[in-house]
């Protein structure tokens, strides 16, 4: 639907048999977004298009494809530390980066917010300037 606002052709396939529920497929079917059953076998690409080869020989040609990786947290040091988690297999944090365990901090994809290098950039930054701030006090010191 995402991808819908940039053409109005579109069709989702993919290497496995596809799995999109009735309400979903008649919500598709309104924005004119085709699903394709057959499962993908192979891609060829060349400077004009993509050729999907299908399951059972049939082809399909595109412009381009977007690829939906998906992606998996990989939670096993903050489960570990018996960090709190939050949605997702997030870690929770405070508005400073601060995890439930004193002293640890978190930053980027692993806490719950967009999955983008400038967010998990803005993360580390204020995490550091935490971390900094937080030993200073630690210190007796005043916050830098
Ligand atoms: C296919 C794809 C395309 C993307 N395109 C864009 C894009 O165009 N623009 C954009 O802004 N973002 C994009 N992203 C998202 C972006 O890559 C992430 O938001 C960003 O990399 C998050 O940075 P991070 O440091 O939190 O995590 P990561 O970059 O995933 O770094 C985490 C690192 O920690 C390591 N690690 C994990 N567990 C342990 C452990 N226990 N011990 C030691 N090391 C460990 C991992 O191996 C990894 O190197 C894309 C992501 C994907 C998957």
């Amino acid at each position: 639907m995402f991808l819908r606002t940039y053409s109005d052709d579109i069709t989702i396939f993919a290497t496995d048999a596809i799995k999109i529920d009735a309400d979903d497929r008649v919500l598709l079917g309104r924005l004119g977004i085709k699903i394709e059953d057959h499962s993908l076998e192979q891609l060829d690409f060349s400077a004009e298009q993509v050729t999907a080869h299908l399951e059972g020989g049939s082809k399909l040609r595109f412009d381009t494809v977007y690829p939906a990786l998906g992606s998996d947290a990989n939670d096993m040091l903050a489960q570990a530390l018996d960090l709190k988690m939050g949605d997702g297999c997030c870690i929770s944090v405070d508005q400073k980066q601060r995890t439930s365990r004193d002293g640890i901090y978190a930053a980027g994809d692993i806490v719950h917010a967009l999955d983008q290098i400038s967010v998990a950039m803005g993360h580390a930054a204020i995490a550091a300037t935490t971390l900094h701030n937080d030993l200073r006090e630690k210190d007796g010191l005043a916050k830098s």
